[in-house]
């Protein structure tokens, strides 16, 4: 019989969240500044500004686009950690590539990198520490992207909240396509790190990331299956190439299966939702909603801290 899934849309997932974010802010009636800092000449960076900007100030917050020549970049950076007036850093990479960039990003102060990318943060997340305080008082903040996708697969009941919170995702077999410092290796440690199976796919091999339960944190292993193996195997599968004519042949997945895309090319063919139980083909509104529910974190803490 003919299977029609649901498809799944990002405006859909971030509605309760810009709800939330917009009743905080009124109710709270402070001001919350988050300052972008853009060094590069990224015509994609620049457009994902805009969009920031536009859904910023439906939700009443004060969003500033600063233009910044690169090599000023390191000491803007220190002067706006100290700065009081602003709550939240973004910037936009890749601005020299490699090994600077993250230099810069460890430049950005925890209590303010809205993204989630500063050593200390990126560090806690591959070892499952969810705060910064023992009193757990401090939640680490999670990279937007990555967030954005649990926050997708939560809304679609991928995890089952009759489990203990930590090992919601436990028995699920997960795909992912991608493995990049931002988006795909942090998302198979954090799904791992909530129980599933992950295969971690990249343009040269395969990866397995699994809860170890004596460490209660993910391991990784070496993985000889290819992507044609993993696939039939796959609960969710979620892709992020960047490419126009890559394409995941709907033939080779699960009946059932729920499918995501976050690249900005569509992964999955066109007839994807007569084999998916769920779709959701593009997560961008997801991200925004999640760099501000990051920002509004870090606001509470400042306050709660204000000599930080
Ligand atoms: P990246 O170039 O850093 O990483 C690409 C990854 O895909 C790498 O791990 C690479 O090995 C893998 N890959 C490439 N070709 C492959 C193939 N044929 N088979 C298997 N794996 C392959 O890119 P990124 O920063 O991770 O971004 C990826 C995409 O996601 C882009 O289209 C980007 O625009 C999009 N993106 C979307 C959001 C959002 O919130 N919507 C956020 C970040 C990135």
């Amino acid at each position: 019989s003919e299977q029609v899934g649901r498809i799944i849309s990002a405006a859909d997932v971030s509605a309760s969240f810009r709800d939330a974010l917009k009743e905080k802010i009124n109710r709270k009636q402070y001001d919350v500044k988050l300052v972008g800092y853009l060094a590069n000449n990224d015509p994609s960076a620049e457009k994902y500004a805009e969009v920031t900007a536009r859904s910023c100030r439906e939700v009443g917050i004060n969003f500033e686009l600063r233009r910044i020549n690169r090599e000023h970049l390191e000491d803007t950076l220190l002067a706006a950690n100290e700065d009081d007036d602003i709550h939240g850093i973004m910037v936009y990479y890749p601005i020299f590539g490699g090994g600077h960039d993250q230099y810069l990003q460890n430049c950005v102060s925890p209590y303010k990198d809205v993204e989630g990318l500063c050593h200390t943060y990126r560090f806690n997340m591959y070892h499952n520490i969810r705060s910064l305080d023992k009193a757990n008082t401090l939640k680490c903040i999670i990279p937007c992207t990555p967030l954005a996708i649990i926050k997708i697969l939560e809304y679609m009941e991928v995890y089952d909240r009759e489990k203990p919170y930590g090992n919601q995702l436990f028995g699920r077999t997960i795909t992912i396509i991608n493995r990049s410092e931002v988006v795909g290796r942090p998302l198979a440690a954090l799904l791992a790190n909530d129980g599933a199976k992950i295969y971690s796919v990249d343009v040269k091999d395969t990866l397995e990331f699994k809860k170890d339960i004596n460490k209660q944190k993910h391991v990784v292993a070496d993985c000889d299956l290819k992507l044609a193996d993993v696939l039939p195997l796959s609960d969710v599968v979620i892709s992020g190439v960047p490419s126009k004519e890559y394409k995941i042949s709907t033939e080779s997945l699960k009946p059932g299966v729920v499918a995501i895309n976050f690249s900005s090319f569509k992964n999955f063919e066109d007839n994807i939702a007569d084999k998916a139980a769920m779709y959701c083909s593009a997560i961008g509104k997801v991200t925004v909603a999640m760099l501000q529910r990051n920002l509004l974190r870090l606001r509470e803490y400042q306050m709660k801290n204000p000599y930080l």
